[in-house]
């Protein structure tokens, strides 16, 4: 246990004088703590501060009012534990479907103590609140402002929040139907993917995907077909597979795509009433592996991989990525990188991601060089209690022939101790987002804009896997 204080307001104004306005990072609410506090004893979360909202009044509210546009809306204050809306007639009379969502949420224990705040302001990638939440185009009211939904979402763990902004209730407008539905990871209950479709009286239709990867999603194309005619015939030509989702341990992308189109036909029939016609026999294809890029030879079993179009040919890239400068640069959270010898490197590199924060000491050693065309990494990383992890990085470098490159990669990785109970879900989550920022800083380093690279794709989705391995195991 780390040292720390801890307050309990009995009121909203004494809460946010707790809170230091610019705050380190170090502070943090607390409300159900069945995110903070698990990840405080996982040494992930080391706030200084804890201030405590169970007994500030009025952050439990569940009430219909006047919204802003005069109509009425939904409110559900931050505090709201999962098992009062499920069990609120006000919220099952004006939107049963979220009554339904909270209904769903883990187990009884957990449903009892997780907030809506809380889970709006984890963003944990595979949460339930935040597809009702994005759905619905709710508006999350805070201590500061009011921040819509679409702006309010940013990604892994990343909102709109700023240090210490709290958020005191969400405000749902009045919808005509709203239906969540997931597929669930058995063990926690969290969704493998899970999707909510919403549907105004005005023909507005907003589709929100959870558990694909990176954070909840709306899934425009879904949205467009609905918008024309909200029915099941307007989902025969839909494409699932244009999302973009990212594959782990649970289960492919390509098969959480597929999940996708299943639960948006689901939500769309509980919605009508239509039925639904017998699923088709899957195709194989849309059950298997992560394909790896189709240029990579001798794909091993194990890993994943990618690829980054780099505007720098390859022996420029080669350069870089050797330079102990450039690396600590592009290492998102790198605190010190010491090169020990031409091929050997030392790593100090602190992940932040929301409340959690880990700090891991690495090195790094450079095998089988084969300049400028193809190198392999090998990382042995220690994150002291949380465990350790060891891996190796395969990097090829492919000129594109028009003056670029073409990096190629594929990471093998093994955990050990608690992050490897752990850390499947959320470490791999969490590197995906490391490894995006781990490239858009590596080709601002080569000296390319960020929007001179192509738009992201599934493979660019995986290459940000990558960054996992040089934030986790390098230092
Ligand atoms: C075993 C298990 C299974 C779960 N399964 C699911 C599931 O199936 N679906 C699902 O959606 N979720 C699931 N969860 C998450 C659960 O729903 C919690 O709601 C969520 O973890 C947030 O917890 P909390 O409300 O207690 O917030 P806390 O853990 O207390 O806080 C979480 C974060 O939010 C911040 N915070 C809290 N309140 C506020 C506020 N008002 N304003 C600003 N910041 C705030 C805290 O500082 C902290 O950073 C599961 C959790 C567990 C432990």
């Amino acid at each position: 246990m780390n040292k720390l204080d801890f307050h309990r307001p009995a009121s909203l104004a004494e809460a946010l004088a707790l809170m230091p306005a610019s705050g380190d990072g170090g502070q943090a609410w607390l409300a159900g703590g069945q995110s903070l506090l698990a990840a405080m004893k996982l040494g992930m979360a080391k706030p200084s501060l804890l201030v405590d909202l169970q007994d500030v009044p009025g952050l439990c509210d569940i009430r219909v009012e006047t919204g802003p546009d005069g109509a009425p809306a939904l409110w559900i204050g931050a505090m709201a534990t999962h098992a009062s809306v499920a069990a609120s007639e006000t919220v099952r009379t004006f939107v049963p479907g979220l009554a339904a969502l909270a209904g769903g949420i883990a187990d009884a224990q957990v449903r009892a103590m997780g907030t809506i705040g809380g889970s709006l302001a984890h963003n944990d990638p595979a949460a339930c609140w935040p597809a009702g939440v994005l759905a619905a185009g709710a508006t999350i009211v805070t201590s500061q402002r009011e921040i819509v939904a679409d702006a309010y979402f940013q990604g892994l763990y990343t909102t709109a929040l700023e240090a210490g902004e709290l958020i005191v209730g969400v405000r749902f407008p009045r919808l005509q139907g709203l239906h969540y539905l997931k597929f669930e990871q058995p063990a926690s209950r969290f969704a493998l993917v899970g999707l909510a479709v919403a549907h105004s009286g005005a023909g507005q239709v907003r589709v929100a995907v959870t558990g694909l990867g990176m954070g909840i999603v709306r899934w425009p194309g879904a949205e467009q077909a609905l918008c024309g005619h909200f029915g099941l015939p307007a989902l025969s030509a839909i494409a699932p597979e244009s999302l973009q989702a990212l594959g782990d341990l649970h289960a492919s992308g390509a098969y959480r795509c597929h999940l996708a189109g299943v639960l948006v036909r689901r939500c769309v029939a509980a919605l009508t009433g239509e039925a639904l016609p017998r699923p088709a026999p899957l195709e194989p294809s849309a059950v298997g592996p992560v394909p790896a890029p189709p240029d990579t030879e001798a794909t091993p079993k194990d890993g994943f991989g990618g690829r980054q179009l780099l505007a720098a040919p390859p022996p420029q890239v080669w350069q870089a990525i050797l330079d102990a400068q450039n690396l600590q640069a592009s290492i998102p959270g790198c605190e010190a990188l010491v090169q020990r010898s031409p091929t050997a490197y030392e790593a100090t590199v602190k992940v932040g991601l929301g409340p959690l924060s880990v700090r891991f000491q690495s090195d790094v050693t450079l095998r089988d060089l084969q300049p400028p065309h193809a190198l392999t990494m090998v990382f042995v990383g220690q994150a002291g209690a949380l465990g350790c992890g060891q891996g190796t990085a395969r990097v090829r470098f492919e000129p594109t022939g028009d003056g670029g490159t073409m990096l190629h990669w594929w990471v093998q990785v093994q955990l050990s101790g608690r992050l490897a109970q752990f850390g499947n879900r959320l470490v791999e989550a969490s590197s995906r987002k490391l490894s995006e920022e781990f490239f858009e800083r590596f080709g601002r380093v080569l000296g390319v804009p960020a929007g001179h690279l192509p738009p992201p794709s599934p493979w660019h989705r995986l290459q940000r896997l990558l960054a996992r391995w040089f934030s986790l195991f390098r230092k």
